[in-house]
């Protein structure tokens, strides 16, 4: 099944009209209230484009049962509206106990944006069943950078986070091919392999520094780790990414000498600075100055996390909330950054002029960030022009 979603600049499903308006102009003037919009928030075009292909399975395959084989993302309501659609999960928390197992030729399964593994593949056609693909073609440019390591007798090295759907595809695929993966979730991790590239740390301060299931089991980091190519987990931070890359290449020039980098390295131009883009957003728009910084998003979300804390450089106060029942006239219900507690805060919105910014994580569509922004102007005694 093909996809006619191919425009990353726009918005595909779960629309807000007010947020389409936000987005377009940036800003707006309501009454008393300034709204700030960042020019990137929200879904990143792969989910959005999968959530669109999904509707149009739905249509397509009529009554066949249907399932995904994941969530598309973390989020209530959009799980909950797949369940309305009649649309089932077969893995994860959501997953329909022994449905996996019962596939056949009449079921339609969806495979996530960001993708799935070599051995689930097998599975689905095994049972025959139809296959709609929703993997976003970033994901697979990573995808095919890894195989071309193997092929060229690197071991890769992962920027991601293991169990994640994407990273858990992408080793599942190193180790289908006979290659080798580790796995290094952020530079405290990359600064361990670093150490031990550069000679100052043994086999076991390498494991013990890493996840226990971050590399492939028949890694040996002394034969494994002669020759080494990074990639990324789509969903990663590129900075961070590029600056573990950075690391790697220091260690082993300093390793190897710089003669011999090119032989033992390879770097990657593969990188989705989606979540780059959502987070660089956010500082643009907390640099405008904003009396408030409403961050909408799940509280377990770490991008949705991490976009809070943007206001924090800014001296803006910022509320991460997860949608507009967390609003009331005299308090906010919101996570607090470093307890990670729910907290209430009183007079949250000051009377006169207020200007207020907005993003959203990318699992958070625009629907419920329209309603946020919607509730806010309530709240302001403000009214919206149709
Ligand atoms: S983060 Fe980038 S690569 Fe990953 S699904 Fe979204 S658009 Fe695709």
């Amino acid at each position: 099944m093909t996809s006619t979603y191919d425009d990353p600049a726009a918005r595909y499903t779960y629309r807000s009209p007010l947020v389409d308006r936000l987005r377009k102009a940036g800003e707006l003037e309501v009454g008393r209230l300034r709204l700030l919009m960042p020019p990137s928030f929200g879904f990143c075009w792969g989910v959005d484009r999968a959530l669109a292909m999904v509707q149009d399975a739905r249509r397509r395959f009529g009554d066949r049962p249907m399932w995904l084989l994941n969530s598309i993302i973390h989020n209530p309501r959009v799980n909950d509206d797949m369940r309305r659609m009649g649309i089932g999960f077969l893995k994860g928390p959501l997953a329909e106990p022994g449905a996996l197992d019962r596939l056949g030729p009449e079921d339609v399964v969806v495979v996530p944006a960001f993708s799935a593994a070599v051995e689930e593949m097998k599975l689905l056609a095994e049972r025959g069943v139809e296959i709609v693909d929703t993997t976003c073609p970033w994901v697979i440019k990573p995808h095919k950078r890894a195989l071309k390591y193997i092929r060229e007798g690197f071991t890769t090295v992962v920027h991601g986070t293991v169990g994640h759907d994407e990273t858990r595809a992408t080793c599942s695929l190193v180790r289908h091919h006979g290659g080798h993966y580790v796995v290094v979730h952020n530079l405290a991790e990359a600064e361990v392999l670093a150490g031990f590239l550069r000679g100052r740390l043994d086999a076991r301060a390498l494991a013990a520094g890493l996840h226990p299931q971050a590399t492939d089991p028949d890694f040996d980091p002394a034969r494994h780790l002669a020759r080494i190519g990074v990639i990324n987990q789509t969903t990663m931070l590129a900075s961070e990414s590029r600056a573990i890359a950075d690391l790697f290449r220091r260690a082993l020039t300093e390793r190897d000498g710089e003669e011999r980098l090119d032989e033992v390295f390879r770097d990657f131009d593969t990188i989705c600075s989606a979540t780059q883009e959502n987070q660089d957003a956010a500082h643009a728009v907390a640099g405008r100055g904003p009396d408030l910084f409403i961050v909408v998003g799940g509280y377990d979300s770490s991008n949705t996390r991490n976009l809070a804390r943007v206001g924090d450089g800014h001296g803006v106060p910022a509320f991460h909330i997860e949608g507009p029942e967390a609003l009331e006239s005299d308090r906010i219900r919101h996570r607090d950054r470093d307890s990670g507690r729910i907290l209430e805060t009183a007079d949250w919105l000051p009377p006169g002029p207020v200007a207020v910014a907005f993003t959203a994580g990318a699992s958070t569509p625009d629907a419920i960030l329209g309603q946020v922004v919607a509730r806010v102007v309530e709240l302001a005694g403000e009214t919206l022009a149709a």
